[in-house]
């Protein structure tokens, strides 16, 4: 009879969290400028949001 194998937990790598953690940040920054930004983060004015204001009307982000 073959002898059961145990049970491994899984293990998650410091590295591994910090690079997921670091990845959504970077995500909901660019969210955040896509989607809401108004110039106060940016700093580009309106420039930005012309930029994007097609995309935020595809999206359905509220615009004007
Ligand atoms: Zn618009």
């Amino acid at each position: 009879m073959p002898k059961a194998q145990a049970l491994t937990t899984p293990t998650i790598s410091t590295r591994l969290l910090a690079t997921a953690a670091g990845v959504t940040g970077i995500m909901l920054l660019l969210a955040y400028l896509v989607a809401f930004d108004q110039g106060a983060l940016s700093q580009s004015g309106t420039y930005l949001h012309e930029l994007m204001h097609d995309g935020r009307h595809l999206l359905g982000v509220p615009c004007h």
